[in-house]
């Protein structure tokens, strides 16, 4: 089994591809990567971004090989959207829709955003938004309810969305997952105290980890969100 990561390099290893490695070594799953962008972050949440030339990445990609599933995660601008559009071998992927680090340096642009809209959410498995980032795609307001975001999110093209409510404020981690026709399931875990770095990097890497060894969508959620629970 192989899962193709596609994301930044986070110098400070917290998140991005670094954290992504670490947890497909988890599962037993092996890797190729492609990097969209050098980024050097530093504890004060300086971040600066070095995006990766498109050709590059799409070079990357097809000397990947044969993967079984990818993950996809910052992707910096449109043209590395569409890089990646045009290369991405047709495998189940997860899409973390990253937007900016907790600190809140920006990780996309918003042209990169249109395009990663419209050229990636209806081919992706799943998406895989917390709240902020699913109030900022649809553009419906934080408070927004999980439904309304998610019928959003559905509208814009997705197809299975996680949508992650590790921000909301409450005892408990609660993620629910939509899928169009299908009643929603929700996954809870503990609230952790902390604010540990990289674990949307890490939940979406678990799920195709999984989804590479042929579990379905649901249990690899809820797996994923254990594996999670555990680590943090
Ligand atoms: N840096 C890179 C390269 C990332 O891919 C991500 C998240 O995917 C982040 C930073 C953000 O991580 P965090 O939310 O832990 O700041």
């Amino acid at each position: 089994m192989t899962v193709l990561l596609i994301g930044g390099l986070d110098s400070s290893a917290g998140a991005g591809l670094a954290r992504d490695l670490v947890v497909l070594a988890d599962h037993g799953v092996a890797a190729r990567v492609a990097a969209t962008a050098v980024t050097a972050q530093d504890p004060a949440g300086g971040c600066v971004i070095h995006p990766a030339p498109p050709a590059i990445v799409a070079a990357q990609i097809a000397a990947a090989g044969q993967v079984r599933a990818a993950k996809i995660g910052m992707l910096a601008n449109a043209d590395i959207v569409s890089a990646v559009a045009d290369a991405l071998p047709d495998v189940p992927f997860v899409l973390d829709p990253v937007l900016a680090t907790s600190a809140g340096a920006a990780l996309i642009d918003g042209v990169g955003q249109n395009a990663m809209i419209t050229q990636l959410f209806s081919r992706a498995a799943l998406i895989t938004p917390n709240l902020p980032e699913a109030a900022a795609l649809t553009g419906l307001s934080p408070d927004a309810s999980r439904e309304a975001l998610a019928d959003a999110l559905h509208n814009m093209g997705a197809r299975a969305v996680l949508l992650k409510g590790g921000h909301a404020e409450s005892t408990e981690a609660v993620d629910w997952l939509f899928r169009p026709n299908a009643a929603p399931v929700r996954f809870a875990a503990p609230r952790k105290p902390g604010t540990r770095r990289g674990t949307g990097c890490t939940l979406a890497s678990a799920i195709a980890a999984r989804l590479s060894r042929g579990d379905g969508l649901e249990t690899a959620c809820g797996q994923s969100k254990r594996y999670l629970s555990d680590w943090l």
